[in-house]
């Protein structure tokens, strides 16, 4: 049978975050240490433990049919690979970071300085886009000491916290890209294989959607049931539930994580009462 070559981050940032999409995903792998290679027992699914930095090359030759990488390793790379997904997690931000004690006020103030990355392309393209001429160094890692021992004025680099740049005695200046995990396919795959991919991203999907919403449930006082469901974006409409107790109700429904606080909020005011909020594990509309 045809299987699905997926090609994963080996160590590092990426990979448990990978592996556990997977598991959500309901794809069992047995992920042995050392191991480059593996199969998943219960989907036809290869797995490949990579460098990040070799994926988009492996997924351009075809070696391997998608993967899961930075957005910011495929835009340095410039691989001839699609986009399909973002996988909402690994979110960083490559960004330009000057000393402390630079006075800076625009990008302008990058012009005719050395800047130290390991993001050249990206770099270079940032840097076209103002009209700034500067010389790029390009180099593997420790960015953020580049400064310090004299080699470049300014880097370019990967942020999350920012608390390497603070300890760094460096100041984020400019966010040149937002970044997150994505998963990218190969250009040409076999009508097979696309199939399989089609069948892992409405799984992908369905565990994204899960975890942006939560399932509440809640009491409310049947003379309130009405304000209480206006209340409610659900996702058809809430289901309503008589309690053993005359002249009550119980509400179920669906909410987005970002409308959350403000909803419950409401719904308290409202009258409701025995808030419950649970998360939901898989989700498909
Ligand atoms: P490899 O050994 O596979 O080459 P690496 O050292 O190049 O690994 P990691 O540091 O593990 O890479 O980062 C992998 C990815 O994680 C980055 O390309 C980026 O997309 C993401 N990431 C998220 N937050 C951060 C951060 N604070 N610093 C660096 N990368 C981050
Ligand atoms: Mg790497």
């Amino acid at each position: 049978m045809m299987k699905l070559k997926i090609a994963i981050q080996k160590s590092g940032r990426l990979h448990d975050d990978s592996i556990k999409l997977l598991k959500e995903c309901g794809i069992d792998i047995n992920n042995g240490v050392n191991k480059l290679k593996t199969e998943a027992s219960n989907f036809p699914l290869e797995v490949f433990f990579l460098r990040d930095d070799d994926i988009p090359q492996y997924i351009e030759d075809g070696v391997a049919d998608i993967g899961i990488v930075g957005e910011n390793v495929v835009l340095e790379k410039k691989k001839q690979v699609n986009i399909v997904e973002k996988l909402g997690f690994g979110k960083c931000r490559l960004s330009m970071a000057v000393p402390k004690t630079m006075e800076y006020s625009t990008v302008k103030d990058l012009e005719n300085t050395r800047i130290a990355t390991s993001y050249p392309v990206i770099v270079n393209e940032f840097l076209q886009r103002n009209g700034i001429k500067a010389e790029i160094h390009e180099i593997s890692g420790s960015v953020e000491i580049a400064p310090g021992i004299g080699l470049a004025d300014a880097i370019c680099d990967l942020v999350s916290s920012g608390s390497t740049l603070f300890m760094n005695g460096l100041k984020e200046v400019e966010t040149v890209l937002k970044s997150e995990a994505v998963l990218a396919a190969c250009h040409n795959l076999q009508p097979e294989q696309q199939i399989l991919l089609d069948k892992l991203l409405f799984r992908i999907q369905a565990v994204k959607k899960a975890k942006n919403n939560k399932y509440i449930l809640l009491n409310a006082p049947n003379e309130k049931l009405n304000d209480i469901i206006g209340l409610l974006p659900g996702m058809k409409s809430p289901t309503v539930l008589p309690l053993a107790e005359q002249g009550w109700s119980s509400v179920h429904s669906v909410l987005n994580e970002n409308d959350f606080w403000d909803i419950i909020e409401s719904l308290k005011a409202a009258g409701a009462q025995g808030i419950l909020v649970v998360p939901i594990e898989k989700m498909v509309i």
